[in-house]
């Protein structure tokens, strides 16, 4: 890593303490997971090890070409992922665990997860507006990314309502608007 994301690395770890990285595409269990959500979702979520970073304890997994990735998409993932590692400590292994799988069903209106994870994507627009301005965080391409996020088999549907995730990201770009006409 190098530039933004290599710094901001460094400033997780004074945080979080010391951080492993393992590649997905190398590692076993990563590929049996993948393997395993492409079942139980019947085909349709099929790009855990290509596309998604996946946090656990002190590792983080990444995904296929993480390296060749741009400094800044590195950068905007490591915010998200920062999210996830704060969520870790203040719920502990095992609470984020049952938040993020149970309620309600595992897959399908799992709303702890959905919560989890707007907290992480509303982190996700901040990074995006802080490097490329509020216009690139307001970019229909990115609100349609997230909205699939959610509602989509990425994730098991967690929050399959595109009405809501459309008014949290609403109400998150006003707030970014907001602060950046303050400072
Ligand atoms: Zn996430």
């Amino acid at each position: 890593m190098a530039g933004r994301a290599e710094t901001y690395f460094e400033e997780m770890q004074r945080e979080i303490g010391a951080l492993r990285i393992v590649h997905k595409e190398n590692d076993g269990f990563s590929k049996f997971l993948g393997s395993l959500l492409r079942v139980v979702t019947l085909g349709q979520m099929s790009t855990y090890v290509t596309n998604y970073t996946t946090v656990l304890g002190h590792t983080m997994y990444v995904p296929t070409g993480w390296d060749q990735r741009s400094d800044t998409e590195r950068y905007v993932t490591l915010r998200h992922e920062a999210v996830h590692f704060r969520q870790m400590k203040r719920y502990g292994m095992i609470g984020m665990g049952l938040l993020y799988a149970l309620p309600f069903f595992p897959l399908g209106l799992a709303y702890g997860r959905a919560r989890i994870e707007w907290e992480a994507y509303a982190e996700t627009i901040r990074a995006i507006a802080e490097v490329d301005g509020l216009e690139a965080a307001r970019h229909p391409k990115l609100r349609a990314h997230i909205v699939k996020q959610f509602t989509g088999a990425s994730y098991g549907w967690m929050w399959p309502f595109p009405k809501a995730i459309h008014s949290w990201i609403d109400s998150e770009l006003a707030r970014i608007a907001i602060a950046s006409r303050q400072s």
